[in-house]
């Protein structure tokens, strides 16, 4: 049954267009179920109604034509009540309704089931069966995980405008995801595939079809040389029959073989990596299913060499800055943090990706570069966008293709909007931080990328509250020597001397990957990450320690961050690590005053440990990031439960408050540099609290500035006494708008629906 299962599904999910998954379903599940007819209904929201979209063993002139509300017939009935039902005698039930289109009469047995993707019912699985059948527990069962599994697929292939089949393939769509930094875009969009992966080649119309066939058969050739080239140096290592296996190979590239057919598809409106992609897929899929050993390899075998194929086909392909258009909307699977650094910055208007969230790492670098960003954006369908207009909405989390000129309209007006309030906001930026009642907030930066963009930003702030070193790690093909590290913190640390610069030890692992040190884990937030990692690699960490306090020579205005701490005694070896690093390089001459140093807290244990922690360091530094993601169990990165996430939970809100007021009597300085700490109402939330000092990326700074000084320290006391007792994060967001609202500084608020 297993495999059954996980073969439709297999099938449907290979199928390229939402037509063409459907009609798999409802094939593949009649033929499993043995039953007469299989249906499937979807839901049209925008009607109100299931629409029959597909069917075997129903009439199919049917299709389409045949819809009903919530609540009406039988189907309706399994719709609204979003659970299954399963009839033997189906005409005798009060709500059974005969649609004449069907020939439906004819069939007495009925088994329904609802599609729900995330709470939402997409429509409705339906068999039916001549006579009269009690479907058993097993078939109810098996439906049932059919259409939760599908469920997920159909979201995917389900996009605006495809339930209603006439309307212009390519007129205007909405897509919705998670916002995950602000601002808004107007441009073209850039589809950017990653390299060698047939899995995520998007579909893509060619532009010239006999350029591509042209590319394919160069790529073909280059792999068949490189073929032969290593069945020649294997040649005397390996018995003749293992060799043979080479020209096989060679034939399976042969133009009469695979070329052939990918240049059909191409012919027929696919770009050459889609249609190598489409032709290997098919081919695999075929030969994964036929009950033979030996078949079953040469699976694995096409799949290999697609890859090769495909590897020839990017190389010298890849988006160089002068191929983009001026106002690039970068659309791909997945952006990593990495893949953001390499970016050509001024063509780029707008980015969007499949995967992430809104506080992934690379949402937190693209808030920093104010570049508008949504992520987690599942149900994008990749193909047929390339190239075309789109409006992006950081704000709102959604991104529409071909907009028409209403709307486009629209959206230039906002964009205007938001523009001129950056230009007032700006008047007030060399103000102080403080409020009406004169209370000084310290406003910090958090940098990473490089110096030039925030130094001139120097008069307005304190300092640097987070200087995140793993960003440049990222941006490198090897862990960085010991003197570029050195110089890099150089150029920190001297831009803003002498206020303080917090220089974080490296905090790799989680979502952030360096290319060159992998680390594949199946939790990796509860994994090898921040200090963990460097804490089993003294050499990478004394390296950067040293270099951190060679930079800081005659500056003194180092301060050492450390991340991931979960126990007092990883605090301890690295405090006799950085003491190590300060000896090493006294012997070399070089005397270094002792730095600040600081703990991350970011795992709840350290919120029980504050005074152990107090003995040992000068400074805490909340990760509100983390710290959000550990307390409610969410995983920062997952989109699927991105509505989960927010700082504004009450028991994060409590817990920051308790943290404050303990931080205070233990008295240690605490600052915050989550992202929590941007946030016009979170800052005046921390502020309220009693932190130190906030800490946030450059673009957030003008808006919370002005909201701190519209407001008397009082007023965020008030707000924080106010708030701790509410009881859900909706309600807290809700008080907070209305409260900033009353103060008339709603406005630097995001923008709502
Ligand atoms: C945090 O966790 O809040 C934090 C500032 O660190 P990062 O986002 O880099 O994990
Ligand atoms: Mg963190």
């Amino acid at each position: 049954m297993l495999d059954t299962l996980r073969r439709i599904v297999q099938e449907v999910n290979g199928a390229r267009s939402l037509d063409a998954a459907l009609a798999t379903m409802v094939r593949r599940i009649r033929k499993a179920m043995r039953t007469d007819v299989c249906s499937i209904y979807l839901f049209d929201r925008e009607r109100d109604r299931l629409v029959l979209m597909d069917t075997i063993g129903l009439r199919t002139q049917a299709v389409g034509v045949v819809t009903m509300r919530l609540g009406e017939g039988l189907v309706g009935l399994v719709g609204q009540r979003e659970e299954p039902l399963n009839l033997e005698d189906a005409p005798a039930h009060p709500q059974f309704r005969y649609f004449v289109e069907t020939g439906e009469e004819r069939f007495s047995s009925f088994l329904g089931v609802p599609i729900i993707h995330q709470r939402r019912m997409l429509g409705v699985l339906v068999v039916q069966q001549q006579e009269k059948r009690r479907f058993d527990e097993g078939d109810e069962a098996f439906l049932v995980t059919m259409a939760a599994q599908l469920a997920g697929v159909l979201a995917h292939a389900l996009v605006s405008g495809t339930l209603n089949r006439r309307a212009e393939p390519d007129g205007q769509a909405m897509f919705s995801g998670v916002a995950a930094s602000p601002g808004m875009a107007i441009g073209e969009i850039v589809v950017i595939a990653p390299p060698a992966d047939l899995d995520s080649v998007p579909d893509l119309i060619p532009t010239d079809p006999d350029a591509e066939v042209v590319r394919l058969h160069a790529a073909l050739a280059h792999v068949r040389e490189d073929i032969r080239k290593a069945g020649a140096r294997l040649a005397s290592r390996i018995s003749t029959q293992e060799l043979a296996l080479f020209d096989v190979y060679q034939q399976m590239l042969g133009d009469a073989a695979l070329g052939n057919e990918v240049e059909k598809r191409i012919r027929e409106g696919q770009w050459a990596p889609g249609a190598l992609a489409d032709v290997v897929r098919r081919h695999t899929q075929y030969l994964e299913r036929v009950d033979d050993g030996y078949l079953r390899e040469r699976a694995a075998d096409i799949r290999d060499l697609g890859r090769r194929v495909l590897a020839r086909l990017q190389e010298g392909n890849e988006l160089t800055p002068s191929t983009y258009p001026d106002n690039a909307i970068l659309v791909g699977d997945e952006i990593s943090a990495a893949t953001l650094g390499e970016l050509p910055r001024g063509r780029l208007a707008a980015l969007v990706s499949i995967r992430g969230s809104s506080n992934s790492h690379v949402a937190i670098l693209a808030r920093a570069m104010g570049i508008p960003t949504v992520l987690g954006m599942v149900d994008l369908p990749l193909p047929r966008i390339n190239g075309a207009k789109a409006i992006l909405d950081g704000h709102r989390g959604r991104l529409f293709v071909r907009p028409d000129a209403q709307l486009a309209k629209r959206y230039e007006r906002l964009i205007k909007e938001e523009q001129a309030l950056a230009e007032v906001l700006e008047h007030e930026q060399h103000l102080p931080s403080e409020t009406s009642d004169g209370y000084k907030m310290p406003l910090m930066v958090n940098t990473g990328l490089a110096v030039d963009v925030v130094a001139q930003l120097k008069p307005r702030v304190s300092g640097v509250g987070l200087y995140r070193t793993e960003v440049p790690f990222m941006m490198n093909e090897r862990f960085p020597s010991e003197q570029e590290q050195t110089r890099l913190y150089h150029e920190q640390l001297s831009s803003f001397a002498p206020l303080p610069v917090v220089m974080r030890t490296l905090d790799i692992g989680g979502d952030k990957d360096l290319p060159y040190f992998p680390i594949n884990e199946a939790n990796p937030f509860l994994g090898w990450r921040g200090i963990r990692v460097t804490l089993d690699h003294p050499e990478v960490l004394m390296v950067q320690m040293r270099a951190m306090l060679m930079a800081s020579r005659e500056l003194d205005n180092l301060r050492i961050l450390l991340p991931m701490i979960t126990s007092v005694d990883e605090v301890d070896t690295a405090l006799r690590l950085l003491a190590r690093a300060r000896e090493e390089l006294a012997e070399d001459g070089i005397e270094v005053a002792s730095p600040k140093v600081g703990v991350m807290i970011e795992v709840p244990a350290t919120l029980y440990q504050l005074s152990a922690l107090a003995e040992r360091v000068d400074f805490f530094s909340v990760g509100s990031n983390d710290l959000t993601q550990y307390l409610l169990a969410v995983d920062r990165n997952n989109a699927r439960v991105a509505s989960l996430y927010d700082a504004c939970h009450p028991a994060v809100l409590n817990a920051l408050a308790r943290l404050a007021t303990e931080s205070q009597q233990l008295g240690v300085p605490a600052s915050v540099c989550g992202e929590l700490a941007g946030d016009p109402a979170g800052a005046l939330l921390l502020m309220g609290m009693g932190f130190d000092a906030l800490s946030m990326n450059a673009p957030s700074l003008p808006r919370v500035r002005a909201a701190i000084r519209r407001v008397s320290i009082e007023d965020a006391r008030s707000l924080v006494s106010e708030t701790l007792s509410l009881p859900t994060t909706a309600v807290v967001r809700a008080h907070l708008r209305q409260r900033l609202n009353d103060w008339q500084i709603g406005h630097l608020l995001p923008p709502q629906d």
